[in-house]
């Protein structure tokens, strides 16, 4: 065994703990996210109770860093817009279950928590995607809720950073704290960022957001499933080069049979940006794409109060 190879095996018993692998649907909440050290300051942005109106600017701009991000989707939502879910896979951005229509898991029967994201799992999967992770509106699951993560073979997570944006948008992004108050220092800024594509506020913010965390110490924004695997990554750089994994199965088959595996988890090829260079993204920044969101329909009656309080309520966990 090389010395490579070798440093690979110890940092994967190492950190395997904190990852799916070991106890599928266990919860990655934001302790176990800032608890792995990483080779190099990554960051994920991820958005949710999507798609809306606004995120196929989101995705404009987005294409125009290079940037891939984390859509936390809500199946009522997936459903009324399916072209920009399949905009959102097309373009190599990551898709998780949100749930069907941004209930506090907690309040329902295990019954009604089975049709919010089995339905939505079934039709994220329809459209494409393979969905990996469950985030549990506000934050708030049960037991009833990990059980039925587990069926269907997907984790839960919820956030590193939350930049209560339903709320105000912050000064600073670098300046966020951790679910346990953690402020990092300047240039030692990493984590998975908790933001909504349903306020256009959010989403005309997205350059500051990007210079900010870039600012804080963000090295290459990736998405949460690549966040998570660079813990497993004994050499940086090597996510960029890793190939594919053979899809997920098709909807319905086998999927309440598949034990998620750190190593199984799909990669496609650059879905991460390349190390920042800080310097050209200043003299030539990305100009979004007003009013090219392909062939998605506009979503002119999606509410953003469901959208709220995610943060209240995950401070009651
Ligand atoms: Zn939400």
């Amino acid at each position: 065994m090389t010395t490579t190879r070798a440093w690979g095996l110890i940092l994967a018993l190492t950190f395997l703990p904190l990852l799916p692998a070991e106890a599928p649907a266990a919860v990655i909440d934001g302790n176990r996210i800032m608890d792995q050290r990483m080779s190099e300051n990554l960051c994920a942005l991820t958005f949710d109770d999507g798609p809306s109106r606004y995120t196929g600017h989101l995705l404009d701009m987005l294409a125009g860093y290079g940037i891939p991000a984390t859509f936390f989707l809500l199946g009522g939502n997936a459903e009324r817009n399916p072209a920009m879910v399949r905009r959102i896979i097309a373009e190599g951005h990551e898709v998780g279950n949100h749930s069907w229509s941004h209930p506090n898991l907690r309040t329902l029967a295990p019954e009604a928590q089975e049709q919010e994201i089995s339905a939505t799992d079934a039709l994220l999967r329809a459209l494409g995607a393979s969905p990996s992770y469950l985030r549990p509106p506000y934050g708030n699951f049960d037991a009833h809720t990990l059980e039925i993560a587990r069926n269907l073979g997907v984790g839960v997570i919820l956030w590193s950073m939350d930049s209560h944006d339903w709320k105000h948008l912050p000064a600073d992004y670098a300046k966020l704290r951790t679910t346990r108050g953690t402020q990092y220092d300047d240039g030692e800024l990493r984590g998975i960022f908790l933001f909504h594509d349903t306020h256009k506020s959010t989403v005309d913010d997205l350059p500051r957001i990007i210079a900010n965390l870039l600012a804080g110490g963000c090295r290459r924004f990736v998405t949460v499933s690549d966040y998570l695997a660079a813990a497993l990554d004994p050499e940086p750089g090597l996510l960029m080069t890793r190939h594919p994994k053979a899809p997920f199965p098709a909807p319905g088959l086998a999927v309440q049979h598949r034990r998620m595996q750190a190593s199984e988890t799909a990669l496609p090829l650059a879905r991460c940006s390349r190390p920042w260079n800080a310097t050209a993204a200043r003299t030539a920044p990305p100009q979004p794409l007003r009013g090219s969101s392909g062939t998605a329909t506009p979503l002119d009656d999606i509410d953003d109060a469901h959208a709220a309080d995610d943060s209240r309520a995950a401070a009651e966990i």
